[in-house]
């Protein structure tokens, strides 16, 4: 057996040799998607059109290996949740690639994966939550008002597999405990009732959530957060738990400095781990203690950017206040400019920020109104206190050019 490609070193540098996603997932549509899986299939890898969504798309199921063990996976039934997604096209294609490997016939010869990724395409094509119902695909496990949702409790009830992975994305604010450390991935085993009584596929669940917890914590160390395990009677994850087939949910949030493709590579490590760990057996050398040490996801700590101790200038009164401003970010496709928001004013110690300023030796105004406010756009002009202003100028940036200006979530010039 070739023990080095099992490693989650070689995971990864197999991950970085041939991973075929090359698009970042919040750009990926479906076309992009029908590109992806019309190389998959000349692979050799089996891909089926197994639905439709509400405004016709098609929706995909991919296959690999013929054990007699059932794992079925899927993404982005949120459309704005695309991380799994290019994870498991790059996983189906790794596996096809590397199938003559011992490693890789082990998970064929023990284990069926099916994998439906894109489940709600709608949802995808215009990068919103819900489908073109206006439904949020995953309260609709019990009404199944939507295409989505038929289909995919079909692909369930059809073949019963014995393990359910959900896979979707977080707030990049979400932390991993009441810290200021985001909560890059998150893991819930999914239990089937409100009593949260577990079975023997749910113990096995913990210990595979050991074994991933295993292998991507050393790429980022205290970044892993477990997700509340509140029971929503109307959600796929608890019903699939309920109808027999305990569910992983897997959320991936972001990390500060890394790029949304290295959290696809952690996803890939992280489920192609479980794959191989539960086809050679080597889950039954974890137990549940990785799981249960994660920190519970917690949020309301953290904000994108802080500056500290800014001198806000009143425009209309031109009065000063000493405050901290905090401005946030909100989610956007990768190609689009993601608009930014000041969150809160005032003493923000109990808080922090993923780039903090110190903002002492500033007065700083709002750029296109005569205060700053929370809800407005964060767009802000730094003076230097030594300076002389006269705030009420009506053309204040050409008569005194600031010394630093913050606009769109960056410094478009100078810097604190
Ligand atoms: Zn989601």
């Amino acid at each position: 057996m070739n023990i080095q490609a099992q490693t989650p070193a070689e995971l990864v540098e197999m991950w970085d040799r041939e991973h075929v996603t090359t698009i970042l997932p919040s750009n990926v549509r479906h076309k992009d998607l029908q590109k992806y899986l019309e190389e998959l299939k000349k692979l050799g890898i089996k891909v089926d059109e197994v639905g439709r969504s509400y405004a016709n798309r098609e929706i995909y199921q991919m296959e690999f290996g013929k054990g007699p063990l059932k794992v079925f996976l899927w993404s982005q039934m949120h459309g704005d949740e695309p991380t799994a997604t290019s994870a498991l096209i790059d996983m189906f294609t790794v596996l096809q690639k590397n199938r003559d490997k011992d490693w890789v016939k082990k998970i064929s010869d023990a284990v069926t994966i099916r994998a439906v990724p894109m489940l709600n395409p709608d949802g995808a094509e215009f990068y919103q939550r819900r489908n073109l119902q206006g439904i949020d695909i995953n309260r609709d496990a019990r009404s199944l008002q939507t295409p989505e949702a038929r289909l995919l409790k079909k692909l369930r009830d059809d073949w019963s597999p014995h393990i359910g992975f959900n896979l979707h994305n977080q707030n990049a604010l979400t932390t991993a405990g009441p810290t200021n450390k985001q909560a890059a991935i998150s893991f819930l085993v999914v239990l089937g009732d409100a009593a949260r009584t577990t079975n023997d596929g749910h113990e096995r669940n913990k210990r595979l959530v050991s074994a991933m917890i295993a292998a991507i914590q050393p790429y980022m160390p205290g970044h892993i957060g477990r997700y509340g395990d509140d029971w929503t009677p109307t959600a796929f994850g608890d019903n699939f738990s309920a109808w027999g087939t305990p569910v992983i949910l897997i959320e991936t949030g972001s990390l500060h400095g890394k790029d949304e493709m290295f959290l696809v590579k952690m996803n890939f490590v992280a489920i192609l781990t479980a794959m191989r760990s539960v086809a050679d057996g080597s889950e039954a050398t974890f137990t549940a203690a990785n799981y249960q040490a994660l920190p519970a996801n917690s949020s309301g700590s953290l904000y994108y950017f802080v500056f500290r101790n800014a001198t806000i200038i009143d425009r209309t009164s031109g009065s000063p206040a000493a405050s901290d401003i905090a401005v946030n970010i909100e989610r956007r496709r990768g190609a689009f400019i993601a608009p930014a928001f000041i969150r809160q004013v005032g003493n923000l110690a109990a808080y922090s920020g993923l780039s903090e300023y110190d903002a002492s030796d500033y007065n700083v105004v709002a750029r296109n109104s005569k205060s700053i406010r929370v809800g407005e756009f964060a767009e802000l002009l730094f003076f230097k206190k030594t300076r002389q202003i006269n705030w009420s100028a009506s053309d204040l940036e050409t008569q005194f050019p600031p010394d630093a200006i913050f606009s769109v979530g960056r410094w478009v010039k100078g810097s604190l």
